[in-house]
């Protein structure tokens, strides 16, 4: 590990633009559910029903419902040291852009400036009749559906659902900064997840150095990774930019 740690930070500290890459992993540590896996959201409330435009229009209040509840929960959470080392590593200069997963919004909490979200994030709601959006005010927000102001119609949260597509500018931008990097630092994200998993592997085709960031082993760490800092990323990612 220590010597994996010396690599990452050499790499780093060569790097002309050096990208994270970051998953579900990374929030863990803030006290933000999972969704997939062993004791994720997604096996107590299943996507088809409860993350999608179909199960949205099929029962809206249920739907909304869960949904409010998962973004007081966001907002009472607060940055890990993890995001805070990744904030750190972008106003040093080391770090070009963090492309994430999360909804959450905890990288810019933490101060990361240049954030790519693969599937937006809970800060507005829009129409899904006129497209009109308004920012997510939790505050004024109850259990009922949210109307639009302009035409009452049904609105949802500004996140990626199934059945959506990732926004095109975000899958443009992490394309090209996939071929153009020379270091990913992959955090708290497995390989199973496409479009998020290719950032890496073209990476990797373009001859950028890999660094894992991930509390076990991942289908990465054989495949593309040069350096594996197994752990909690909250212990791990502080030291690397110390070593940074
Ligand atoms: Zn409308």
């Amino acid at each position: 590990m220590s010597d994996a740690l010396h690599r990452a930070a050499e790499a780093i500290r060569g790097a002309r633009c050096a990208i994270a890459l970051t998953g579900a992993g990374i929030s863990v540590e803030s006290g933000i559910p999972p969704f997939r896996g062993k004791g994720g959201l997604w096996l107590k409330y299943p996507p088809e029903e409860y993350a999608s435009i179909d199960g949205y229009l099929r029962n809206p209040g249920k739907v909304w419902r869960f949904w409010l509840e998962l973004a007081q929960t966001l907002g009472g959470c607060r940055p890990s040291p993890a995001h805070y080392a990744l904030a750190e590593l972008e106003s040093a200069g080391r770090l070009e852009a963090v492309i994430t997963q999360n909804v959450d919004r905890l990288h810019q909490e933490a101060g990361s400036n240049n954030v790519i979200e693969f599937h937006g994030n809970f800060s507005r709601l829009a129409c899904l009749d006129c497209g009109a959006t308004r920012p997510t005010d939790l505050e004024h927000l109850d259990e009922r559906p949210p109307r639009c102001h302009v035409c009452s119609g049904l609105m949802k949260p500004g996140f990626v659902m199934f059945g959506e597509m990732i926004p095109t500018d975000a899958l443009i931008e992490a394309d090209r900064l996939a071929q153009v990097c020379d270091v990913v630092l992959v955090v708290g994200t497995s390989a199973n997840v496409f479009p998020a998993a290719s950032v890496p592997i073209t990476a990797k085709r373009h001859r950028a150095f890999i660094i894992e960031s991930n509390i076990e082993p991942t289908e990465f760490t054989e495949s593309v990774t040069d350096a594996f800092l197994e752990g909690p990323a909250g212990e791990v990612l502080p030291r690397l930019v110390e070593l940074v």
